[in-house]
């Protein structure tokens, strides 16, 4: 198959443009679309400092050098990284090796905080008392920590790596769930006091996508699977829109696409932000999340 913009061969055919594209005009078609949104949702202003949270995965690793590449001659902007060890086993070790990689090769200022430094416990120890869900525990702590830090290293933004099937499926989740106030969080530019406004600059890209872009750019790839199952709901939700994907291309940008448009008529969530009386971290009620979790007295 060639390519509809040049005579040279596909490395992609994207079944909801009906397109097929080379090399060059693929990594160009996903550097428009985050340029667009970048742009249309206002997420990076002036003399910015931009903190990018780096697990090392496909994700973050494809975030970071497309926004130092998208940005490069901005000497306005300042990026720095950020990578959260949470103490996983056999599963953190190869990601972390290649956060600390690709930010040598960018010269870019690295951040590594730790569960265990932290929260004086680990992962692996927490998912051991079965007290809670690994993966709701650990999203709960990680979003502590990696705020946290983004706030003392003195960022503005906080650029984190979810695509186009993370935010379908979180919008999917939040409707099955009834849970309005989430889904109104989920609006860009959503300020909170204490949180660093996080933003997103891979939402309308395909996690298929964002792994080619990586493999097509040579940047390393991470095999490891995290040994934790991941949260049910969300795990029925991914093979029910890939399933509707296959069937009706097209359909993650509509669940994205819709929720944009109801959103003008969605009032901002009402549950009051407060300080944590336990560790001052914002949250939505006296005791954060992360404190209760933590079971802390
Ligand atoms: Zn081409
Ligand atoms: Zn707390």
């Amino acid at each position: 198959m060639k390519c509809q913009r040049c005579s040279k061969s596909a490395v992609i055919f994207q079944k909801y443009s009906n397109a097929h594209l080379c090399k060059s005009h693929f990594i160009e078609d996903v550097e428009r679309k985050i340029k667009r949104d970048i742009r249309k949702f206002k997420m990076v202003g002036r003399s910015e400092k931009i903190a990018v949270a780096l697990s090392g995965g496909k994700d973050s690793i494809a975030l970071l050098y497309i926004l130092t590449k998208i940005f490069r001659n901005r000497t306005d902007l300042e990026f720095i990284a950020i990578t959260i060890d949470e103490g996983i086993r056999g599963y953190r070790e190869q990601t972390l090796e290649h956060a600390i990689k690709l930010t040598n090769e960018l010269g870019i200022k690295h951040t590594i905080r730790s569960f265990d430094e932290g929260f004086e416990t680990t992962m692996d120890k927490l998912a051991a008392k079965k007290e809670h869900a690994a993966c709701t525990l650990c999203g709960v702590l990680r979003k502590n920590i990696l705020n946290k830090a983004a706030r003392e290293l003195g960022a503005d933004k906080l650029a984190i790596g979810h695509n186009l099937d993370d935010e379908a499926q979180t919008i999917l989740m939040n409707y099955m769930r009834g849970d309005i106030d989430r889904l109104k969080r989920m609006l860009p530019g959503t300020i909170q006091p204490g949180m660093v406004p996080r933003i997103k600059p891979l939402r309308s890209i395909p996690e298929k996508e964002v792994a080619l872009y990586g493999f097509l750019n040579d940047l390393p790839v991470s095999t490891d699977e995290c040994p934790y199952a991941g949260e049910a709901l969300r795990n029925e939700i991914r093979e029910m829109i890939n399933n509707y994907e296959v069937k009706h291309p097209g359909t993650k940008y509509s669940l994205l696409g819709g929720f944009e448009a109801i959103s003008q008529f969605l009032r901002p969530p009402e549950t009051k932000i407060m300080l944590c009386e336990k560790c001052g971290e914002p949250g939505s009620e006296m005791i954060c999340k992360t404190c209760s979790l933590l079971g802390r007295k």
